[in-house]
């Protein structure tokens, strides 16, 4: 009963994002199931799955020296696996970046029966003939990667054509005829080579040729011996010696079914029953995986010390350094919301607007916190602060101008103007506006050759400040005489 309860508020608490979460990790190992599946791979996942189970009795039994041993391994495996399975994984990537226009294009049956009968045919004849030919028909993989020194042709598919191509004496009759779409792409390409042929005895390079490319893709591969006069199809890694021409004409016809969408079934019907088992295994797994890592309901606190962000402050008062520069807030929400949110981007803004109306003691509030909303603000202490500030008084203070240095002594300074004489500014309220002096940047007399005129900023001092926020200028005049 209890198990039912507990498994009742888990069920509860699930949201959105964690049916997401599950449905993503499900995805992923349904792909690997899928890889493992059609590949002799297999036996590395169950070699993989093995040491998994190794590897979590030694971490029961607290086996220490099985589970450093099995953990380095782990690390190396990882490396070794993707040097091992280099080519499917380019070919996974590029079947996932290719999603969708992956697809061969679809042609009517009858069209499709026409190319086969086609290819049948010339394949026949060339048979008889004793001249050898190798025709490749594209699946849905890319071919790109594996072809070496193709010519361009796409033209349409016709026994005049092929037997053309490989006509002895013709210059492009040597290498292999690339069929997509029903057309005919490409002419004298290379082909990769296989590597495993000892099981099929003593075959020469056109037939390893053909092997090499089923083994690296989902391409069929039709082989004319030029030396024994028979056709051959290689298909998946194997080869086979086929009879004639209408045996091909029916393993043709067959591979385009392949590709032909069955029509009456509805696809998202079928696609939810193929691969069942596979899709239940995923689904499971992810669950569990979720459970176990993903699904955490505790709610936990954790106390921060949070700077404050003093903002707004109205222009025309004076802010006291203030007193307070962190408070203590304390978070509340689950364990997870925490593992993802960065504690350094957390602040408090207090907005100083309302200094003006006179305000000195602000409380604050859960909402001046930039908690995520995964979180939420359970305390704020000290639960408010006071401002002091003093309105600052307008005033207009005359402007002295600074020198420095004497003037060469071949010069006198007759005189020094400026203009304005004096500057509206801000003044802290405990200065007397009376009393006060402001002096420009300095002149340096030391370099005056002659009169001269320039603008110069006011030197801010502390207490006072411009209304413009910025300095303002004076032009000031000098005037000397020679002696
Ligand atoms: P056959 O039974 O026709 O003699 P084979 O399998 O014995 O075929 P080879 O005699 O070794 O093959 O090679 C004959 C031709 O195969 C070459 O002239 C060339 O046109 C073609 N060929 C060889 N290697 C490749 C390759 N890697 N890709 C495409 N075509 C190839
Ligand atoms: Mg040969």
């Amino acid at each position: 009963m209890d198990f039912l309860t507990a498994a009742a508020t888990v069920i509860k608490s699930i949201r959105i994002q964690d049916v997401l979460d599950m449905m993503i990790i499900a995805a992923m190992i349904f792909a690997l199931l899928m890889w493992f599946k059609t590949r002799a791979s297999r036996f590395v996942l169950i070699g993989i799955l093995l040491l998994g189970g190794v590897y979590l009795l030694a971490r029961f039994f607290q086996l220490y020296l099985t589970l450093i041993v099995l953990q380095g391994f782990f690390a190396i495996l990882l490396f070794v696996l993707v040097v091992i399975f280099q080519e499917d994984l380019r070919g996974f990537f590029e079947r996932l970046a290719m999603l969708g226009n992956l697809r061969r294009e679809v042609r009517p049956l009858s069209e499709m029966e026409k190319a086969a009968r086609i290819i049948a045919e010339t394949a026949g004849n060339l048979a008889k003939k004793r001249i050898g030919a190798l025709i490749v028909i594209a699946g849905s993989d890319p071919l790109d990667r594996h072809l070496t020194g193709g010519i361009a042709l796409d033209g349409r598919l016709s026994e005049p054509l092929l037997a053309s191509i490989f006509d002895p004496h013709s210059m492009g009759h040597d290498g292999a005829v690339v069929i997509k779409n029903g057309r005919v792409a490409l002419f004298g390409c290379h082909l990769p080579l296989s590597v495993n042929i000892a099981q099929h005895g003593n075959i020469g390079l056109r037939h390893t040729a053909a092997l090499g490319l089923t083994e690296r893709s989902d391409a069929l591969c039709i082989v004319v011996s030029e030396e024994r006069g028979t056709i051959s199809v290689a298909d998946r890694e194997t080869l086979t010696v086929v009879p004639g021409a209408s045996a091909l004409n029916e393993i043709l016809e067959k591979y385009d079914i392949r590709y032909q969408p069955a029509p009456r079934k509805r696809p998202l019907w079928g696609w939810l029953r193929e691969n069942t088992k596979e899709k239940v295994i995923a689904l499971a797994l992810a669950c569990m995986l979720w459970v176990a890592f993903g699904y955490q309901r505790d709610i936990v606190r954790r106390d921060f010390l949070v700077p404050i962000e003093y903002k707004n402050a109205p222009q025309t008062w004076r802010i006291d350094e203030p007193q307070l520069t962190e408070v203590k807030v304390v978070l509340q929400g689950p364990e997870q919301a925490f593992r993802l949110f960065n504690e350094r981007s957390l602040r408090l803004s207090l907005d100083l607007s309302a200094v003006a109306e006179k305000k000195r003691e602000f409380v604050l509030t859960k909402d001046m916190v930039n908690a995520p909303s995964s979180l939420t603000v359970a305390d704020i202490s000290p639960g408010k602060i006071r401002v002091y500030a003093s309105r600052l008084v307008a005033a207009t203070v005359p402007v002295h101008v600074a020198t420095r240095n004497r003037p060469p002594d071949s010069l006198v300074v007759q005189r020094i103007t400026l203009s304005p004489t004096a500057v509206r500014v801000l003044v802290d309220p405990r200065l007397n506006p009376e009393e006060l002096v402001l002096e420009t940047e300095p002149v340096d007399l030391q370099n005056v050759s002659s009169s001269l005129t320039t603008l110069l900023s006011v030197v801010p001092v502390a207490g006072v400040t411009f209304p413009e926020g910025k300095a303002p200028q004076v032009r000031v005049t000098v005037r000397v005489k020679h002696h």
